[in-house]
């Protein structure tokens, strides 16, 4: 499945305008995504340059712990094997003390990120959720995922990064108050995916003004956030350049995102687009470089564990960073793709030339923006973070 971009030279000259000056246009971006065989070289090329000059020798990635705080859901997502109705096997919601247990099991391990995941707003359309909220002594899932962001940054040294979905002004600046960065992915600017049959079908939360909205009001509180764009589940490769477009729209109002993923579709047995397509290696090569030259300056991420086995080829479109990883937690969202063993990826990336370091949740050049808030986060990151805003325990 997997191409070479390195072994051979295209045979024939690539019929198009080679000189890529990053941030390149909408137009070229369109072209670009749908870069023939003999153009991808080229593309990959130009997509290495401009990450090469800005974040040349270094790789990041997170060491974490996944904390699924909930998994009932009041969206229904055709790729999602997280979510849960109340009843269903599986269905959990975690209590403080298994929150406060793992996290304590990261830090032994040399976390620095506690990723809260979870359902969106599942008190709404369940009272079972309405009950165990109301039994652990909170209003709803925000209140609860505040007070366990709070509880993990008071009784550890881990940093809580959240993603809780669609967020109100009022709620992004409370969860501020309690995590240095926190982020909620765009997906896809294409309508059309709310349709009957579609991936969004029966997803109100995925109603991409909506979570522009989200995004745009982290940017006028000037919080470090993370989104990006999940590709193969129904829109088309101009769809992605558009969604990446309202990302760098954002950012250049805000300067606020830290971190754009490109995440691919993978098909699962439990999930309703089970018999869905996955996008190729070819389409996440195109994307992730088509992605580094329309954003030359922003931070840019591809999860290995989507993209093994060989996960190393993603550098070469440009990528700078591999993600959270987790030396104890699965990825709950992804249970059946293991992270890669961290000696594994380090020996990898190294050997495309890269020295791999441990980020913080929030990027070091972030970071400043994450210390203005509450006393105990600036403590806190105060603790963590070497001279260079990596992780103190980083090589
Ligand atoms: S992807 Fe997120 S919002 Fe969609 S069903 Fe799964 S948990 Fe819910």
């Amino acid at each position: 499945m997997a191409e070479q971009v390195h072994s051979a030279p295209p045979q024939v000259a690539a019929p198009v305008d080679l000189h890529f000056t990053p941030p390149i246009s909408r137009e070229d971006a369109c072209h670009w995504i749908h870069a023939s065989d003999n153009e991808l070289p080229h593309l990959l090329a130009a997509a290495r340059e401009a990450r090469d000059c800005f974040k040349p020798s270094v790789i990041t990635y997170s060491r974490k712990v996944f904390i699924p705080l909930t998994n009932l859901c009041r969206d229904y997502c055709g790729y999602c094997a997280f979510r849960r109705n109340p009843g269903q096997p599986g269905a959990r919601t975690m209590t403080p003390y298994e929150v406060l247990d793992v996290a304590r099991a990261g830090e032994k391990l040399g976390c620095t990120e506690a990723l809260f995941s979870l359902g969106d707003k599942p008190e709404l359309i369940f009272p079972e959720m309405r009950e165990t909220l109301r039994r652990l002594g909170f209003r709803s899932t925000l209140h609860y995922l505040e007070a366990m962001c709070e509880l993990v940054l008071r009784e550890t040294s881990l940093l809580p990064h959240p993603n809780p979905g669609l967020m109100s002004a009022e709620w992004i600046s409370r969860l501020a108050a309690v995590s240095p960065s926190m982020g909620l992915m765009l997906e896809t600017t294409n309508d059309s995916l709310l349709v009957p049959g579609a991936a969004h079908d029966n997803a109100p939360d995925k109603v991409p003004a909506k979570r522009l909205r989200t995004i745009e009001e982290a940017g006028k509180q000037g919080v470090p956030f993370t989104t990006g764009i999940l590709i193969g589940i129904g829109e088309s490769p101009e769809d992605r350049v558009d969604a990446l477009l309202a990302i760098r729209d954002l950012h250049e109002r805000y300067g606020h995102i830290q971190e754009v993923i490109i995440q691919n579709f993978r098909s699962k047995r439990d999930i309703l687009m089970h018999s869905w397509p996955e996008p190729s290696r070819g389409e996440m090569l195109r994307t992730i470089a088509v992605a580094r030259l329309l954003m030359p300056n922003v931070n840019l991420q591809a999860p290995p564990n989507l993209s093994d086995p060989d996960y190393e080829e993603l550098l070469d479109a440009g990528i700078n960073d591999w993600g959270g990883l987790s030396p104890l937690t699965p990825d709950f969202i992804n249970p059946e793709r293991p992270w890669p063993h961290l000696h594994e990826l380090e020996k990898r990336t190294n050997a495309k030339g890269f020295q791999l370091r441990q980020r913080l949740p929030v990027y070091p050049e972030f970071l400043h923006r994450a210390m203005h808030s509450a006393s105990l986060l600036e403590a806190r990151l105060n603790s963590v973070a070497g001279l260079e805003g990596y992780a103190r325990s980083a090589a």
